[in-house]
Protein backbone atom coordinates (compact mmCIF):
# COMPACT_ATOMS: atom_id res chain seq x y z
CA UNK A 1 0.00 0.00 0.00
CA UNK A 2 1.00 3.34 -1.09
CA UNK A 3 0.18 6.21 1.81
CA UNK A 4 -0.54 8.52 -0.74
CA UNK A 5 -3.74 6.18 -2.27
CA UNK A 6 -4.90 5.24 1.69
CA UNK A 7 -6.67 7.23 3.30
CA UNK A 8 -4.52 8.52 6.64
CA UNK A 9 -6.23 11.00 9.02
CA UNK A 10 -4.63 11.95 12.30
CA UNK A 11 -5.66 14.61 14.89
CA UNK A 12 -3.59 16.35 17.33
CA UNK A 13 -6.05 16.12 20.31
CA UNK A 14 -8.47 13.88 21.25
CA UNK A 15 -12.50 14.82 21.15
CA UNK A 16 -13.64 15.45 24.73
CA UNK A 17 -15.79 12.26 25.05
CA UNK A 18 -13.12 10.16 25.23
CA UNK A 19 -11.98 9.13 28.24
CA UNK A 20 -9.40 6.02 27.91
CA UNK A 21 -6.91 5.58 26.08
CA UNK A 22 -7.70 2.97 23.23
CA UNK A 23 -11.00 5.27 22.55
CA UNK A 24 -8.75 8.32 22.53
CA UNK A 25 -6.19 7.14 20.30
CA UNK A 26 -8.16 5.39 18.30
CA UNK A 27 -9.99 8.43 17.36
CA UNK A 28 -6.73 10.42 16.55
CA UNK A 29 -5.25 7.47 14.57
CA UNK A 30 -8.27 7.94 12.61
CA UNK A 31 -9.12 4.15 12.93
CA UNK A 32 -12.80 4.87 13.80
CA UNK A 33 -15.39 7.86 13.78
CA UNK A 34 -18.06 8.17 15.94
CA UNK A 35 -21.40 8.37 14.30
CA UNK A 36 -24.26 7.62 17.07
CA UNK A 37 -23.59 6.71 20.54
CA UNK A 38 -21.73 3.56 20.86
CA UNK A 39 -21.73 3.79 16.48
CA UNK A 40 -18.64 3.99 15.05
CA UNK A 41 -17.68 3.90 11.17
CA UNK A 42 -14.52 1.58 10.80
CA UNK A 43 -12.33 4.25 8.44
CA UNK A 44 -9.70 2.04 6.55
CA UNK A 45 -7.11 2.11 9.13
CA UNK A 46 -9.42 0.44 12.21
CA UNK A 47 -10.91 -1.50 9.77
CA UNK A 48 -7.16 -3.09 8.64
CA UNK A 49 -7.12 -4.34 12.32
CA UNK A 50 -10.08 -5.43 12.94
CA UNK A 51 -9.71 -7.79 9.23
CA UNK A 52 -6.41 -9.13 10.59
CA UNK A 53 -8.28 -10.49 13.88
CA UNK A 54 -11.33 -12.04 11.88
CA UNK A 55 -8.98 -13.79 9.80
CA UNK A 56 -7.06 -15.08 13.18
CA UNK A 57 -10.14 -16.23 14.82
CA UNK A 58 -11.54 -17.56 11.22
CA UNK A 59 -8.63 -19.87 10.68
CA UNK A 60 -8.60 -21.43 14.36
CA UNK A 61 -12.06 -21.79 14.40
CA UNK A 62 -12.10 -23.54 10.99
CA UNK A 63 -8.54 -25.58 12.30
CA UNK A 64 -10.53 -26.60 15.47
CA UNK A 65 -13.49 -27.90 13.51
CA UNK A 66 -16.31 -25.17 13.16
CA UNK A 67 -18.06 -24.01 10.63
CA UNK A 68 -18.61 -20.75 9.12
CA UNK A 69 -22.03 -19.45 8.07
CA UNK A 70 -23.84 -16.23 8.71
CA UNK A 71 -27.21 -15.70 10.48
CA UNK A 72 -29.40 -12.67 9.40
CA UNK A 73 -28.63 -9.18 12.17
CA UNK A 74 -32.74 -8.62 11.68
CA UNK A 75 -33.90 -11.94 12.64
CA UNK A 76 -38.21 -12.39 13.86
CA UNK A 77 -39.35 -11.53 16.76
CA UNK A 78 -41.00 -15.09 16.98
CA UNK A 79 -38.15 -16.78 17.52
CA UNK A 80 -37.15 -14.69 20.06
CA UNK A 81 -40.94 -15.60 22.09
CA UNK A 82 -39.98 -19.10 21.97
CA UNK A 83 -37.27 -19.26 24.29
CA UNK A 84 -38.98 -15.89 26.24
CA UNK A 85 -35.80 -13.80 25.68
CA UNK A 86 -37.87 -11.19 23.75
CA UNK A 87 -39.65 -10.23 26.90
CA UNK A 88 -36.86 -11.18 29.34
CA UNK A 89 -33.98 -9.66 27.85
CA UNK A 90 -35.02 -6.11 28.63
CA UNK A 91 -33.93 -2.60 27.05
CA UNK A 92 -30.34 -4.09 25.45
CA UNK A 93 -32.80 -5.58 23.36
CA UNK A 94 -33.38 -3.93 20.22
CA UNK A 95 -37.19 -4.06 18.96
CA UNK A 96 -38.13 -3.23 15.65
CA UNK A 97 -41.12 -2.94 13.53
CA UNK A 98 -41.37 -3.74 10.05
CA UNK A 99 -44.71 -1.86 7.58
CA UNK A 100 -46.57 -4.94 8.66
CA UNK A 101 -46.42 -4.08 12.43
CA UNK A 102 -44.58 -7.31 12.82
CA UNK A 103 -42.06 -7.25 15.85
CA UNK A 104 -38.34 -7.89 14.95
CA UNK A 105 -35.04 -8.04 16.72
CA UNK A 106 -31.18 -6.83 15.73
CA UNK A 107 -29.23 -9.75 16.82
CA UNK A 108 -27.27 -9.31 20.17
CA UNK A 109 -26.28 -12.97 20.02
CA UNK A 110 -28.00 -15.83 17.95
CA UNK A 111 -29.12 -18.74 19.73
CA UNK A 112 -32.61 -18.71 18.26
CA UNK A 113 -31.77 -18.75 14.98
CA UNK A 114 -29.19 -21.08 14.95
CA UNK A 115 -30.83 -23.49 17.38
CA UNK A 116 -34.16 -23.07 14.43
CA UNK A 117 -31.34 -23.91 11.69
CA UNK A 118 -30.36 -26.75 13.51
CA UNK A 119 -33.77 -28.36 14.59
CA UNK A 120 -34.61 -28.31 11.15
CA UNK A 121 -31.69 -29.59 9.32
CA UNK A 122 -29.92 -32.02 11.98
CA UNK A 123 -32.24 -35.30 11.91
CA UNK A 124 -29.78 -37.65 13.65
CA UNK A 125 -27.42 -38.28 15.93
CA UNK A 126 -24.87 -39.47 13.26
CA UNK A 127 -24.88 -35.65 11.78
CA UNK A 128 -23.59 -35.07 15.84
CA UNK A 129 -21.03 -33.30 16.62
CA UNK A 130 -21.30 -29.96 15.09
CA UNK A 131 -20.27 -26.74 15.60
CA UNK A 132 -21.14 -23.33 13.61
CA UNK A 133 -19.80 -19.84 13.30
CA UNK A 134 -20.19 -16.69 12.34
CA UNK A 135 -18.81 -12.93 11.96
CA UNK A 136 -21.14 -10.87 12.22
CA UNK A 137 -22.58 -7.30 13.10
CA UNK A 138 -24.12 -7.42 16.69
CA UNK A 139 -26.57 -4.88 18.40
CA UNK A 140 -27.35 -4.25 22.37
CA UNK A 141 -28.56 -1.09 23.34
CA UNK A 142 -26.04 -0.78 26.11
CA UNK A 143 -27.09 1.47 28.92
CA UNK A 144 -23.73 3.01 28.72
CA UNK A 145 -22.16 2.79 25.80
CA UNK A 146 -18.07 3.99 26.58
CA UNK A 147 -14.83 3.83 25.78
CA UNK A 148 -15.13 3.82 21.67
CA UNK A 149 -15.08 0.49 20.19
CA UNK A 150 -14.99 -1.39 23.78
CA UNK A 151 -18.36 -1.29 24.62
CA UNK A 152 -20.20 -0.07 21.53
CA UNK A 153 -24.09 -0.52 20.59
CA UNK A 154 -23.18 -2.14 17.47
CA UNK A 155 -19.73 -4.25 17.67
CA UNK A 156 -18.44 -7.25 15.34
CA UNK A 157 -19.06 -10.82 17.61
CA UNK A 158 -17.46 -14.36 16.52
CA UNK A 159 -20.04 -15.98 18.19
CA UNK A 160 -19.80 -20.11 17.81
CA UNK A 161 -22.26 -22.37 18.72
CA UNK A 162 -21.78 -26.49 19.43
CA UNK A 163 -24.83 -28.94 19.36
CA UNK A 164 -23.71 -32.59 20.50
CA UNK A 165 -25.93 -35.83 21.95
CA UNK A 166 -24.82 -36.09 25.08
CA UNK A 167 -23.62 -33.51 28.39
CA UNK A 168 -19.90 -35.82 28.28
CA UNK A 169 -19.79 -34.88 24.28
CA UNK A 170 -20.95 -31.23 24.34
CA UNK A 171 -18.14 -30.85 27.17
CA UNK A 172 -15.60 -32.29 24.92
CA UNK A 173 -16.55 -29.64 22.64
CA UNK A 174 -16.67 -27.19 25.17
CA UNK A 175 -12.91 -27.72 25.98
CA UNK A 176 -12.22 -28.21 22.17
CA UNK A 177 -13.16 -24.79 22.00
CA UNK A 178 -11.81 -23.50 25.08
CA UNK A 179 -8.27 -24.87 23.78
CA UNK A 180 -8.95 -23.28 20.57
CA UNK A 181 -9.16 -19.69 22.68
CA UNK A 182 -6.27 -20.12 23.93
CA UNK A 183 -4.85 -20.58 20.79
CA UNK A 184 -6.24 -17.98 19.33
CA UNK A 185 -5.42 -15.35 22.31
CA UNK A 186 -2.03 -16.51 22.20
CA UNK A 187 -1.94 -15.13 18.33
CA UNK A 188 -2.80 -11.99 19.41
CA UNK A 189 0.36 -11.19 21.24
CA UNK A 190 -1.80 -10.19 24.09
CA UNK A 191 -1.48 -11.00 27.70
CA UNK A 192 -4.55 -12.29 28.87
CA UNK A 193 -6.35 -15.06 31.34
CA UNK A 194 -8.58 -17.27 31.01
CA UNK A 195 -10.24 -17.17 34.35
CA UNK A 196 -13.59 -19.19 35.83
CA UNK A 197 -16.82 -17.30 35.07
CA UNK A 198 -20.35 -18.08 36.90
CA UNK A 199 -21.94 -20.42 34.97
CA UNK A 200 -25.74 -19.58 35.65
CA UNK A 201 -28.24 -21.70 36.04
CA UNK A 202 -26.56 -24.59 34.92
CA UNK A 203 -23.82 -25.00 37.16
CA UNK A 204 -20.47 -27.11 37.17
CA UNK A 205 -17.73 -24.89 36.15
CA UNK A 206 -17.86 -24.69 32.47
CA UNK A 207 -17.61 -21.06 31.60
CA UNK A 208 -14.64 -19.17 30.93
CA UNK A 209 -14.13 -15.83 30.22
CA UNK A 210 -10.76 -15.03 28.11
CA UNK A 211 -9.93 -11.12 29.92
CA UNK A 212 -6.79 -8.96 28.37
CA UNK A 213 -5.15 -8.05 31.47
CA UNK A 214 -5.63 -3.81 31.76
CA UNK A 215 -6.04 -1.31 34.15
CA UNK A 216 -9.00 -0.03 32.66
CA UNK A 217 -10.48 -2.88 32.44
CA UNK A 218 -14.46 -2.82 33.60
CA UNK A 219 -13.80 -6.76 35.40
CA UNK A 220 -11.66 -7.85 38.51
CA UNK A 221 -9.95 -10.83 38.11
CA UNK A 222 -9.03 -12.91 41.21
CA UNK A 223 -5.97 -14.61 40.70
CA UNK A 224 -3.57 -16.58 42.63
CA UNK A 225 -0.02 -16.11 41.24
CA UNK A 226 1.44 -19.48 42.86
CA UNK A 227 -0.95 -21.50 40.69
CA UNK A 228 -3.19 -21.11 37.68
CA UNK A 229 -6.31 -20.63 39.66
CA UNK A 230 -8.11 -17.52 38.40
CA UNK A 231 -11.89 -16.64 38.40
CA UNK A 232 -13.83 -13.14 37.75
CA UNK A 233 -15.18 -11.75 41.14
CA UNK A 234 -18.81 -13.19 40.76
CA UNK A 235 -17.10 -16.65 40.45
CA UNK A 236 -14.80 -15.86 43.29
CA UNK A 237 -17.40 -14.79 45.74
CA UNK A 238 -19.53 -18.18 44.42
CA UNK A 239 -17.09 -19.88 45.89
CA UNK A 240 -16.99 -19.13 49.16
CA UNK A 241 -20.55 -19.31 49.86
CA UNK A 242 -19.91 -19.57 53.55
CA UNK A 243 -17.34 -17.66 55.47
CA UNK A 244 -17.48 -15.72 58.35
CA UNK A 245 -17.33 -12.52 57.57
CA UNK A 246 -15.23 -9.88 58.93
CA UNK A 247 -15.70 -7.12 61.99
CA UNK A 248 -16.05 -3.78 59.76
CA UNK A 249 -13.52 -2.17 61.70
CA UNK A 250 -11.00 -4.91 61.36
CA UNK A 251 -11.51 -4.94 57.60
CA UNK A 252 -10.85 -1.89 57.36
CA UNK A 253 -7.22 -2.10 59.41
CA UNK A 254 -6.64 -4.89 56.87
CA UNK A 255 -6.50 -2.01 54.40
CA UNK A 256 -3.13 -0.89 52.45
CA UNK A 257 -2.44 2.54 54.47
CA UNK A 258 -2.74 2.57 57.95
CA UNK A 259 -5.44 3.90 59.35
CA UNK A 260 -6.15 6.59 62.05
CA UNK A 261 -10.11 5.87 62.46
CA UNK A 262 -12.22 2.96 62.57
CA UNK A 263 -15.65 2.64 60.60
CA UNK A 264 -17.46 3.49 64.11
CA UNK A 265 -15.60 6.82 63.77
CA UNK A 266 -16.66 7.35 60.40
CA UNK A 267 -20.31 6.65 60.98
CA UNK A 268 -20.03 8.83 63.92
CA UNK A 269 -18.58 11.40 61.93
CA UNK A 270 -20.82 11.07 59.08
CA UNK A 271 -23.68 10.68 61.82
CA UNK A 272 -24.52 7.85 60.23
CA UNK A 273 -26.20 4.70 61.75
CA UNK A 274 -23.58 1.46 61.53
CA UNK A 275 -24.70 -1.87 61.32
CA UNK A 276 -24.61 -4.77 59.40
CA UNK A 277 -27.35 -3.83 57.01
CA UNK A 278 -25.96 -0.62 56.12
CA UNK A 279 -25.62 -0.12 51.84
CA UNK A 280 -24.38 2.90 50.96
CA UNK A 281 -21.64 4.46 49.55
CA UNK A 282 -19.38 6.90 52.34
CA UNK A 283 -16.32 8.79 52.00
CA UNK A 284 -14.06 8.13 55.36
CA UNK A 285 -10.46 9.01 56.32
CA UNK A 286 -7.97 7.86 57.92
CA UNK A 287 -6.61 10.96 59.09
CA UNK A 288 -8.94 13.13 60.71
CA UNK A 289 -7.70 16.79 61.74
CA UNK A 290 -8.74 17.77 65.61
CA UNK A 291 -11.22 19.89 64.11
CA UNK A 292 -12.99 16.72 62.41
CA UNK A 293 -11.18 17.93 58.82
CA UNK A 294 -9.74 14.97 56.48
CA UNK A 295 -7.46 15.82 54.63
CA UNK A 296 -7.81 15.38 50.97
CA UNK A 297 -5.25 12.99 50.23
CA UNK A 298 -6.48 10.65 52.67
CA UNK A 299 -9.92 10.46 51.81
CA UNK A 300 -11.74 6.52 51.42
CA UNK A 301 -14.48 5.67 49.83
CA UNK A 302 -16.44 3.00 51.68
CA UNK A 303 -19.29 1.16 51.03
CA UNK A 304 -21.57 -0.78 53.13
CA UNK A 305 -23.34 -3.60 53.11
CA UNK A 306 -26.43 -4.15 53.64
CA UNK A 307 -30.22 -1.79 53.45
CA UNK A 308 -29.99 1.43 54.13
CA UNK A 309 -32.50 3.94 53.92
CA UNK A 310 -31.40 6.57 51.67
CA UNK A 311 -34.06 8.80 51.48
CA UNK A 312 -32.51 9.77 55.21
CA UNK A 313 -29.29 10.42 54.30
CA UNK A 314 -28.93 11.46 50.62
CA UNK A 315 -26.86 14.26 51.45
CA UNK A 316 -24.26 14.85 53.97
CA UNK A 317 -22.08 17.38 55.43
CA UNK A 318 -18.72 16.41 56.82
CA UNK A 319 -17.37 18.38 59.37
CA UNK A 320 -14.52 20.88 58.46
CA UNK A 321 -15.30 20.49 54.53
CA UNK A 322 -17.63 22.99 53.25
CA UNK A 323 -18.95 20.28 50.68
CA UNK A 324 -21.65 18.18 50.50
CA UNK A 325 -21.43 14.12 49.19
CA UNK A 326 -24.41 12.58 47.80
CA UNK A 327 -24.56 9.03 49.07
CA UNK A 328 -25.27 6.25 46.93
CA UNK A 329 -27.04 2.66 46.88
CA UNK A 330 -25.39 -0.16 45.68
CA UNK A 331 -28.15 -0.09 42.91
CA UNK A 332 -27.31 3.23 41.81
CA UNK A 333 -23.89 2.79 41.93
CA UNK A 334 -24.46 -0.42 40.17
CA UNK A 335 -26.64 1.70 37.43
CA UNK A 336 -24.38 4.61 37.25
CA UNK A 337 -21.12 2.03 36.55
CA UNK A 338 -23.27 0.07 33.85
CA UNK A 339 -22.51 -3.05 36.32
CA UNK A 340 -24.93 -5.89 36.25
CA UNK A 341 -27.56 -6.25 38.65
CA UNK A 342 -26.55 -7.72 41.87
CA UNK A 343 -22.83 -7.22 40.64
CA UNK A 344 -22.19 -5.38 44.13
CA UNK A 345 -22.54 -7.75 46.80
CA UNK A 346 -23.11 -9.73 48.53
CA UNK A 347 -19.59 -10.76 48.91
CA UNK A 348 -18.75 -13.43 50.74
CA UNK A 349 -15.22 -13.62 51.09
CA UNK A 350 -13.37 -14.63 54.26
CA UNK A 351 -11.00 -11.59 54.06
CA UNK A 352 -11.16 -8.04 52.01
CA UNK A 353 -11.23 -8.02 48.33
CA UNK A 354 -11.07 -5.19 46.69
CA UNK A 355 -13.12 -5.48 43.54
CA UNK A 356 -12.70 -3.01 41.33
CA UNK A 357 -16.57 -1.78 40.33
CA UNK A 358 -14.68 0.69 37.59
CA UNK A 359 -11.69 2.88 37.54
CA UNK A 360 -12.92 4.95 39.64
CA UNK A 361 -14.66 3.21 42.80
CA UNK A 362 -12.88 0.38 44.66
CA UNK A 363 -14.62 -1.78 47.32
CA UNK A 364 -13.73 -4.45 49.76
CA UNK A 365 -15.34 -7.35 49.87
CA UNK A 366 -17.14 -7.69 53.31
CA UNK A 367 -17.94 -4.32 53.24
CA UNK A 368 -14.77 -1.89 53.74
CA UNK A 369 -13.11 -0.62 50.54
CA UNK A 370 -10.94 1.86 49.41
CA UNK A 371 -9.58 3.63 47.37
CA UNK A 372 -6.71 5.73 49.19
CA UNK A 373 -7.27 8.55 46.51
CA UNK A 374 -4.85 9.98 45.30
CA UNK A 375 -5.74 12.35 42.70
CA UNK A 376 -8.95 12.41 44.39
CA UNK A 377 -11.10 15.56 43.83
CA UNK A 378 -13.27 16.40 46.20
CA UNK A 379 -14.63 18.68 44.38
CA UNK A 380 -15.27 16.07 42.04
CA UNK A 381 -17.87 14.02 43.63
CA UNK A 382 -20.73 13.77 43.03
CA UNK A 383 -21.88 9.79 42.02
CA UNK A 384 -24.34 9.87 39.71
CA UNK A 385 -22.58 12.65 37.35
CA UNK A 386 -18.98 13.54 37.15
CA UNK A 387 -16.74 10.85 37.36
CA UNK A 388 -13.79 11.36 39.61
CA UNK A 389 -10.33 10.95 38.01
CA UNK A 390 -9.12 7.12 37.11
CA UNK A 391 -5.94 7.34 39.03
CA UNK A 392 -8.23 6.91 42.12
CA UNK A 393 -7.43 3.46 42.28
CA UNK A 394 -4.39 2.89 40.51
CA UNK A 395 -3.00 2.62 44.28
CA UNK A 396 -5.54 -0.74 44.43
CA UNK A 397 -4.24 -2.08 41.42
CA UNK A 398 -1.54 -4.72 42.71
CA UNK A 399 -3.38 -4.86 46.19
CA UNK A 400 -3.23 -8.45 47.47
CA UNK A 401 -6.49 -9.52 48.60
CA UNK A 402 -4.44 -12.00 51.04
CA UNK A 403 -6.80 -14.46 51.12
CA UNK A 404 -5.99 -18.56 50.34
CA UNK A 405 -6.80 -19.44 47.00
CA UNK A 406 -9.70 -22.47 47.04
CA UNK A 407 -7.00 -24.29 45.49
CA UNK A 408 -4.66 -23.34 48.85
CA UNK A 409 -1.54 -23.07 46.53
CA UNK A 410 -1.23 -19.36 47.56
CA UNK A 411 -2.81 -16.22 48.38
CA UNK A 412 -5.16 -14.40 46.03
CA UNK A 413 -4.14 -11.30 44.09
CA UNK A 414 -6.60 -8.56 42.08
CA UNK A 415 -6.42 -7.31 38.75
CA UNK A 416 -8.48 -5.85 36.15
CA UNK A 417 -9.34 -7.40 32.32
CA UNK A 418 -10.98 -6.35 29.49
CA UNK A 419 -13.61 -9.57 28.60
CA UNK A 420 -12.40 -10.25 25.01
CA UNK A 421 -14.04 -13.80 24.87
CA UNK A 422 -16.04 -16.20 26.14
CA UNK A 423 -16.94 -19.68 26.34
CA UNK A 424 -20.32 -21.67 28.04
CA UNK A 425 -22.09 -25.03 28.07
CA UNK A 426 -25.06 -24.34 27.58
CA UNK A 427 -26.86 -27.76 28.03
CA UNK A 428 -30.48 -28.11 26.98
CA UNK A 429 -31.75 -24.33 27.96
CA UNK A 430 -32.13 -23.08 24.24
CA UNK A 431 -32.90 -26.67 22.16
CA UNK A 432 -35.77 -27.70 25.37
CA UNK A 433 -37.46 -24.36 25.18
CA UNK A 434 -37.65 -24.28 21.30
CA UNK A 435 -37.64 -28.14 20.67
CA UNK A 436 -35.14 -29.02 18.96
CA UNK A 437 -34.33 -32.67 18.89
CA UNK A 438 -32.54 -35.31 17.25
CA UNK A 439 -33.07 -39.05 16.87
CA UNK A 440 -31.02 -40.40 19.37
CA UNK A 441 -28.86 -44.30 18.73
CA UNK A 442 -31.85 -45.62 21.02
CA UNK A 443 -34.25 -44.13 17.79
CA UNK A 444 -35.84 -41.39 20.54
CA UNK A 445 -36.26 -38.35 20.28
CA UNK A 446 -33.68 -35.92 22.54
CA UNK A 447 -32.75 -32.40 22.92
CA UNK A 448 -29.72 -30.93 21.34
CA UNK A 449 -26.71 -30.50 24.16
CA UNK A 450 -25.36 -27.14 23.01
CA UNK A 451 -22.65 -24.52 24.23
CA UNK A 452 -22.04 -21.00 23.05
CA UNK A 453 -18.84 -19.18 22.39
CA UNK A 454 -17.83 -15.24 21.77
CA UNK A 455 -15.47 -13.35 20.80
CA UNK A 456 -15.43 -9.30 20.89
CA UNK A 457 -14.09 -8.72 17.54
CA UNK A 458 -14.17 -5.04 17.43
CA UNK A 459 -13.31 -4.67 21.58
CA UNK A 460 -10.18 -6.91 21.00
CA UNK A 461 -7.98 -4.01 19.30
CA UNK A 462 -9.42 -1.83 22.01
CA UNK A 463 -8.19 -3.98 24.60
CA UNK A 464 -4.65 -4.33 22.68
CA UNK A 465 -4.24 -0.52 22.85
CA UNK A 466 -5.11 -0.39 26.45
CA UNK A 467 -2.03 -3.06 27.28
CA UNK A 468 0.51 -1.76 24.53
CA UNK A 469 0.83 2.15 24.22
CA UNK A 470 2.68 5.35 25.06
CA UNK A 471 2.61 9.31 25.21
CA UNK A 472 3.26 8.69 21.11
CA UNK A 473 0.55 6.59 20.72
CA UNK A 474 -0.26 3.18 19.81
CA UNK A 475 2.22 -0.05 19.73
CA UNK A 476 0.60 -2.94 17.84
CA UNK A 477 2.19 -6.30 18.22
CA UNK A 478 2.54 -7.33 14.86
CA UNK A 479 -0.26 -9.78 14.33
CA UNK A 480 -2.74 -7.29 14.46
CA UNK A 481 -1.07 -3.73 13.15
CA UNK A 482 -2.37 -2.18 10.49
CA UNK A 483 0.31 -2.56 8.38
CA UNK A 484 3.76 -4.42 10.24
CA UNK A 485 5.89 -2.13 8.38
CA UNK A 486 6.21 1.53 7.36
CA UNK A 487 8.52 2.83 4.74
CA UNK A 488 9.23 6.47 5.51
CA UNK A 489 11.52 8.21 2.62
CA UNK A 490 12.79 11.21 3.40
CA UNK A 491 12.78 14.07 0.70
CA UNK A 492 12.57 12.02 -2.04
CA UNK A 493 11.44 14.24 -4.01
CA UNK A 494 14.92 15.99 -3.52
CA UNK A 495 16.82 12.75 -3.30
CA UNK A 496 16.42 10.78 -6.63
CA UNK A 497 18.34 7.74 -5.21
CA UNK A 498 16.19 7.81 -1.79
CA UNK A 499 13.46 7.20 -4.04
CA UNK A 500 14.98 4.74 -5.89
CA UNK A 501 16.13 2.77 -2.96
CA UNK A 502 12.52 2.95 -1.33
CA UNK A 503 10.44 1.96 -4.53
CA UNK A 504 12.59 -0.77 -4.85
CA UNK A 505 12.70 -2.09 -0.99
CA UNK A 506 8.66 -1.53 -0.91
CA UNK A 507 8.42 -3.55 -4.41
CA UNK A 508 10.79 -6.13 -2.76
CA UNK A 509 8.67 -6.64 0.72
CA UNK A 510 5.44 -6.40 -1.35
CA UNK A 511 6.73 -9.76 -3.10
CA UNK A 512 7.85 -11.33 -0.17
CA UNK A 513 4.85 -10.91 1.27
CA UNK A 514 5.65 -8.48 3.74
CA UNK A 515 2.36 -6.05 4.95
CA UNK A 516 3.81 -3.00 4.24
CA UNK A 517 2.91 0.74 3.89
CA UNK A 518 5.44 3.03 1.87
CA UNK A 519 4.62 6.77 3.14
CA UNK A 520 5.02 8.60 -0.58
CA UNK A 521 3.44 11.43 0.69
CA UNK A 522 6.15 13.96 1.17
CA UNK A 523 5.43 14.87 4.44
CA UNK A 524 8.33 16.13 6.90
CA UNK A 525 10.07 13.36 8.71
CA UNK A 526 8.87 14.58 12.12
CA UNK A 527 5.30 15.19 10.82
CA UNK A 528 5.60 11.56 9.14
CA UNK A 529 7.14 10.12 12.35
CA UNK A 530 4.51 11.07 14.52
CA UNK A 531 1.84 9.91 12.25
CA UNK A 532 2.99 6.23 12.47
CA UNK A 533 3.94 6.30 15.88
CA UNK A 534 0.29 7.69 16.79
CA UNK A 535 -0.82 4.74 14.58
CA UNK A 536 1.44 2.44 15.96
CA UNK A 537 3.18 0.39 13.28
CA UNK A 538 5.85 -1.67 14.90
CA UNK A 539 8.37 -1.81 12.39
CA UNK A 540 9.40 1.68 11.12
CA UNK A 541 12.17 2.07 8.27
CA UNK A 542 13.65 5.13 7.38
CA UNK A 543 15.40 5.68 4.23
CA UNK A 544 17.74 8.72 3.74
CA UNK A 545 20.23 9.99 1.21
CA UNK A 546 23.00 10.33 3.86
CA UNK A 547 22.66 6.89 5.06
CA UNK A 548 22.16 5.74 1.58
CA UNK A 549 25.50 6.51 0.62
CA UNK A 550 26.88 5.23 3.72
CA UNK A 551 25.36 2.02 2.62
CA UNK A 552 22.47 2.18 5.28
CA UNK A 553 18.71 2.22 6.58
CA UNK A 554 17.63 3.44 9.74
CA UNK A 555 15.62 0.83 11.76
CA UNK A 556 13.12 1.47 14.59
CA UNK A 557 10.93 -0.55 16.30
CA UNK A 558 7.92 0.81 18.04
CA UNK A 559 8.82 -0.11 21.01
CA UNK A 560 12.79 1.13 21.05
CA UNK A 561 13.92 4.87 22.05
CA UNK A 562 16.55 4.91 19.12
CA UNK A 563 16.94 3.56 15.50
CA UNK A 564 19.63 1.29 14.65
CA UNK A 565 21.90 0.98 11.38
CA UNK A 566 20.61 -1.87 8.86
CA UNK A 567 22.90 -2.35 5.71
CA UNK A 568 21.17 -1.64 3.00
CA UNK A 569 22.06 -5.20 1.29
CA UNK A 570 20.19 -6.81 4.20
CA UNK A 571 17.26 -4.84 4.66
CA UNK A 572 14.97 -7.16 2.91
CA UNK A 573 16.22 -10.25 4.99
CA UNK A 574 15.85 -8.40 8.19
CA UNK A 575 11.99 -6.90 7.46
CA UNK A 576 10.85 -10.49 5.93
P1 LIG B 1 -19.73 -7.52 28.98
O1 LIG B 1 -19.61 -8.26 30.29
O2 LIG B 1 -18.53 -6.72 28.65
O3 LIG B 1 -21.01 -6.74 28.87
P2 LIG B 1 -20.91 -9.81 27.89
O4 LIG B 1 -20.55 -10.81 28.92
O5 LIG B 1 -22.26 -9.21 27.93
O6 LIG B 1 -19.81 -8.64 27.84
P3 LIG B 1 -21.00 -11.88 25.90
O7 LIG B 1 -22.48 -12.02 25.80
O8 LIG B 1 -20.24 -12.90 26.67
O9 LIG B 1 -20.66 -10.41 26.41
O10 LIG B 1 -20.46 -11.71 24.41
C1 LIG B 1 -19.24 -12.27 23.91
C2 LIG B 1 -18.19 -11.20 23.70
O11 LIG B 1 -18.67 -10.07 22.95
C3 LIG B 1 -17.69 -10.58 24.99
O12 LIG B 1 -16.74 -11.42 25.60
C4 LIG B 1 -17.09 -9.28 24.50
O13 LIG B 1 -15.76 -9.47 24.08
C5 LIG B 1 -17.95 -8.91 23.32
N1 LIG B 1 -18.90 -7.83 23.65
C6 LIG B 1 -19.99 -7.92 24.44
N2 LIG B 1 -20.62 -6.75 24.53
C7 LIG B 1 -19.90 -5.87 23.77
C8 LIG B 1 -20.05 -4.50 23.46
N3 LIG B 1 -21.07 -3.78 23.93
N4 LIG B 1 -19.13 -3.92 22.64
C9 LIG B 1 -18.11 -4.64 22.14
N5 LIG B 1 -17.92 -5.94 22.41
C10 LIG B 1 -18.81 -6.56 23.21
MG1 LIG C 1 -22.93 -7.33 28.43
MG1 LIG D 1 -19.48 -10.28 30.78
MG1 LIG E 1 -19.69 -12.69 28.72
Amino acid sequence: MKASQFFISTLKEAPADAEIASHQLMMRAGMIKKLGAGIYNYMPMGLRVVRKVEAIVREEMNKAGAIEMSMPVIQPAELWQETGRFEQMGPELLRIKDRHGRDFVVQPTSEEVITDVIRQDIRSYKQLPKNFYQIQTKFRDERRPRFGLMRGREFIMKDAYSFDRSPEAAKASYKNMAQAYRRIFDRFGLRYRAVAADSGAIGGDLSEEFQVIASTGEDAIVYCPQSDYAANMEKAEALAPSQPRLEPSLALTKTATPDKSTCADVAALLDMPLSATVKSLVLATDQLGEDGSIAKSTVWLLLLRGDHDMNEIKVGKIPGLDKSFRFATLTEIEEHFGCKPGYLGPFNLLKPVTLLVDRDVAVMADWVCGANVEGFHMTGVNWGRDLPEPALVADLRNAVVGDASPDGKGELAIERGIEVGHVFYLGTKYSRAMNATFLGDNGKPQFFEMGCYGIGITRLPAAAIEQNHDERGIIWPDAIAPFTVVLCPISPDRFPDVKTASDQLYADLLAAGVDVILDDRNERPGAMFADWELIGIPHRVTIGDRGLKDGHIEYQHRRDSASSQIASGEALAFLK
